[in-house]
């Protein structure tokens, strides 16, 4: 069934994640409506309507789906409980099984296994004694992380020596845990794919990420691996999607190892920071193939006509450079709409384009990012 034009899409979550995606279904004809708390949120500024109330109250749930011809999320830390409730109003994209899988470290581990797509080495860690087992099987270093709710490297501890076992449990637990072994990566790479109901499948590029203080800070698309490595990487997203039977689109964190293995990391159902870039570079982005798979549109192949970099604006002392970056021609400003900077905080993004199979090495890519120039790179 396709979505007729002027239809609504109701999305829970008011982030730059919902924003980016209500720009792209209002190109597409729909309007968006969105559920969050926050009164000026970044979504909010850019929909038809907005559902101000809390996520887990079944009132505001029902009021928000009445809105709404399909519903989406842009936020996984929502209850499954919560998209339950609004599946059986309307449908709901991608479906809130999904959504569980991925809010569970130990489910996605299993269900990437079973999808033959591998990981690092893990054991689930309930007891103490488990994880002294589990250390002892899968060797240090080893990381200690949550089952739950984690995101930006929290929730979890490297471990690199017996020592360290002790604080890092007494930290985590109560919550259940997984211990992963540590891998020695030569890089971190994404894929994000879209899914139609129709089985069709667009894969974008693999791309390479860059983290500072745990969060994403420079995408580089294409990766700089080898082509069968970033081949393997898109086949393994893919075989997610259709073992998922996905609806929407979904983005695949994975390492690549000094040896060219690659490991799934985890899997988010929604756009991801690692596609903004898609928004300069292809002709369909990663929103508007989000858009389209849950509207039930054709979905394009996801192509790419340009090499690109992506920065991230995080926290006060790179947004304080927007006046700079306006002033800096090639670079393509994207600003979330959020009153206030702080640390750690997402406020926008700059992407920069090459024509395509020409990205540079480190110092052209510093020398296009003018203001922005990565430190140590
Ligand atoms: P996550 O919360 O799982 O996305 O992890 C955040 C970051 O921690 C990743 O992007 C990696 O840089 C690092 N990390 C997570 N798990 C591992 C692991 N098993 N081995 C090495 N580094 C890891």
């Amino acid at each position: 069934m396709m979505l007729p034009p002027n239809a609504t899409i109701g999305i829970v979550g008011g982030g730059q994640l919902g924003r980016m995606s209500a720009l792209a279904a209002a190109r597409l004809g729909y309007r968006c409506h969105i559920l969050t708390p926050e009164p000026d949120s970044p979504a909010g500024q850019v929909a038809a309507g907005v559902t101000l109330g809390a996520y887990e109250d079944p009132a505001v749930l029902r009021l928000f789906a009445r809105h709404a011809d399909v519903i989406t999320f842009e936020f996984e830390n929502v209850s499954a409980e919560g998209l339950d409730l609004l599946d059986s109003l309307r449908p709901v994209r991608p479906s809130p099984a999904i959504l569980r899988i991925s809010q569970d470290r130990l489910a996605e581990k299993r269900f990437l296994n079973a999808a033959d797509v591998p990981t690092a080495p893990w054991r689930a860690v309930e007891t103490r004694a488990e994880l002294d087992a589990a250390v002892a099987e899968l060797g240090l270093p080893a990381v200690l992380k949550t089952t739950r709710l984690g995101y930006d490297g929290k929730g979890q501890a490297l471990l690199r020596d017996p020592a360290e076992l002790d604080a890092a449990w007494n930290t985590l637990f109560p919550k259940p845990l997984v211990l992963e072994g540590f891998v020695d990566f030569a890089c971190e790479i994404s894929v994000v794919v879209a899914r139609g109901a129709d089985g069709t499948i667009s894969a974008f590029d693999t791309v390479e990420n860059s983290h500072r203080d745990h969060i994403l800070d420079m995408t580089f698309a294409p990766a700089r691996i080898a082509p069968e490595t970033a081949q393997t990487a898109r086949a393994m997203a893919s075989r997610v999607a259709d073992s998922l039977g996905l609806i929407g689109l979904l983005a695949v964190e994975m390492f690549v190892t000094a040896d060219g293995r690659v490991l799934a990391n985890e899997i988010a159902p929604r756009p991801h920071n690692s596609g903004h870039w898609t928004i300069d570079a292809c002709p369909a982005s990663q929103f508007e193939l989000h858009i389209r798979a849950i509207a039930g549109l054709p979905l394009p192949p996801a192509t790419r006509h340009s090499d690109a970099v992506m920065k991230n604006l995080v926290g006060v002392e790179e947004t304080a450079m927007w006046p700079d970056i306006l002033a800096t021609p090639g670079l393509i400003p994207h600003l979330y709409g959020k009153a206030e900077a702080r640390a750690g905080r997402k406020m926008g993004h700059v992407t920069r384009l090459f024509p395509h199979g020409s990205l540079p090495g480190p110092f052209g890519i510093a020398a296009a990012l003018g203001p922005l120039t990565p430190r140590g790179e």
